[in-house]
Formats: C-alpha cells, sequence, structure tokens
C-alpha cells in the first residue's frame, strides 16, 4: 500500500533519510523505532507529504505521490496523520475541529462529514463530548479525538507520531486500546513511538532506524526479542 523506494532527504547539509526504503502492506501496522534524532518523524512528514524528498519516490497504492503535478491535499486526504500534541484547536468544540479540515480543505459535505464523526465520537466512547471544547477533556479524550478527526476522511493510511509521548501513564492505555481497536479493523498504520512494549503489542513489522537508514527490520519478536545488529542491542539497552 506504501512504498518508499530510495528516499533521501536533507535538511542544508544534514542527511535525514539516506537511501531509505520501506514497503507497508494493506491492513498491517508498522512501528518506527530508533534513537531521537534518527529520522522517524522526517519520514512521516515526507509521507503526509508536509516537506519535499531530495531523491527516491514514495508511492501510495501505487502512485508516485511525490511527483510535482500530484496535488497534496487529494494525497494527505488518503492519509491521517496524528502528533504528539493533540493541536485540536482551543475554540472550537471537538466536533468542529473534526469537521473543519473536511468541509474547508476537502470540500466534502458537511452533513456527511458530521453524522461519521459522530458515529467515530461513539465508537471511541466520546459522543458526549462532541460539543464540548478540548479544555474540557482529558490528554487520553483529546489524542483520541484528534485520531478521530485523522478517521474521517476513510484514510487508506494513518501515520502517528508519538500519540502517547505526552500523556500521563495512566491515560496511555485508552490511546492504545483505540489504536489496537483500529488494528483489529484492518487500518494499515506506521507508527513511530518510544515504546517497545506499545510496539511489541500492536506492530506486525518493527523498522529500526539509524542515522535516517533502516538498520533492521522484522517480526517485534525478533527486532526487539533477538534483533541481529549490535547498535538495535545497544538502543534495546538504553531504553529499556
Ligand atoms: P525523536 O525521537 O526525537 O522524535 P526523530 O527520529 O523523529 O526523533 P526527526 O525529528 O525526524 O527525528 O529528526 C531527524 C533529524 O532531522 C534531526 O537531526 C533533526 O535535527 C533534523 N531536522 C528535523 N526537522 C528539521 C528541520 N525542519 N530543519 C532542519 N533539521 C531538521
Ligand atoms: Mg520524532
Amino acid at each position: 500500500l506504501l512504498s518508499c523506494e530510495n528516499v533521501r532527504k536533507t535538511f542544508g547539509p544534514t542527511v535525514v533519510l539516506d537511501d531509505l526504503s520501506l514497503e507497508v502492506d494493506e491492513h498491517r501496522v508498522v512501528a518506527l523505532i530508533g534513537a531521537s534524532g534518527s529520522g522517524k518523524s522526517t519520514l512521516l512528514r515526507c509521507v503526509n507529504l508536509l516537506t519535499g524528498i531530495d531523491d527516491g519516490t514514495i508511492r501510495l497504492d501505487g502512485e508516485d505521490i511525490t511527483d510535482p503535478r500530484v496535488n497534496p491535499d487529494l494525497v494527505r486526504r488518503r492519509i491521517g496523520m496524528v502528533f504528539q500534541s493533540y493541536n485540536l484547536f482551543p475554540h472550537m468544540t471537538v466536533l468542529r475541529n473534526i469537521t473543519l479540515a473536511p468541509e474547508k480543505v476537502h470540500g466534502r459535505p458537511a452533513a456527511e462529514i458530521r453524522d461519521q464523526a459522530m458515529e467515530w465520537l461513539g465508537r471511541v466512547g466520546l459522543a458526549d463530548k462532541a460539543n464540548s471544547y478540548p479544555d474540557r477533556l482529558s490528554g487520553g479524550q483529546q489524542q483520541r479525538v484528534a485520531i478521530v478527526r485523522a478517521l474521517v476522511n476513510s484514510p487508506r493510511l494513518l501515520l502517528l507520531d508519538e500519540v502517547t509521548s505526552a500523556l500521563d501513564p495512566e491515560l496511555v492505555g485508552e490511546v492504545l486500546t483505540m489504536i489496537r481497536g483500529l488494528k483489529e479493523e484492518g487500518m494499515t498504520m506506521v507508527l513511530a513511538t518510544h515504546e517497545m512494549g506499545f510496539a511489541r503489542q500492536v506492530a506486525d513489522r518493527v523498522v529500526f532506524l539509524d542515522g535516517g537508514r533502516v538498520l533492521e527490520a522484522g517480526p517485534p519478536e525478533q527486532v526487539l526479542g533477538d534483533p541481529v545488529e549490535a547498535r538495535t542491542r545497544q538502543f534495546l539497552a538504553r531504553i529499556i
């Protein structure tokens, strides 16, 4: 479904993604792990066309989305992205936060989006918060709203960047449960995380990035439990 081929990304003299190739099959969950600065967020941002690449190709359903003739808004409609800081607009209700972009950017009918938003909120137990403002919600609730916002265009692919990192430990569980539910429904996801427990629980494949390259990839048991590369072992020894 997603295919990154020999992607290179630089910021000035710094090479952040270096000849990086990665395949994500439909209905699969891939966890990106690696030290701070290894390029996890940059890779997600490149896939969502928030930043351009210097070389290589990124394909979504076979289409080269890094072709300059591609309309980024149409690509982003097919890709949902959620960040560590949920980025909800404080002066808008939960429902408005969810419906704004599909309505304004993607020009979809308001009633249809609203119904979809309410359905998702109901599924994650937040229907009664639809007309609340974000500051009345817990961090875990806000993050679930941010995930609903990313889902309301029915994306082909969901990108999650450290979605539990800003949460108090007791609120992490409800977000993980939601992500596990999405996995069971077959959502294809790529997530960057520092939490190896999370990666182990939800990922079908774990990809270890080191200096903008894929150093090692495989099933979680293998990469997290019995890594081949010395650098992967060092990384895991430091953080666990
Ligand atoms: P973390 O685990 O801390 O989130 P990460 O793996 O997500 O790290 P990135 O945020 O992708 O890492 O950063 C990779 C490298 O790219 C870092 O060296 C960072 O300083 C650099 N970088 C990222 N964004 C920019 C930018 N807009 N301008 C210049 N350098 C950048
Ligand atoms: Mg990051």
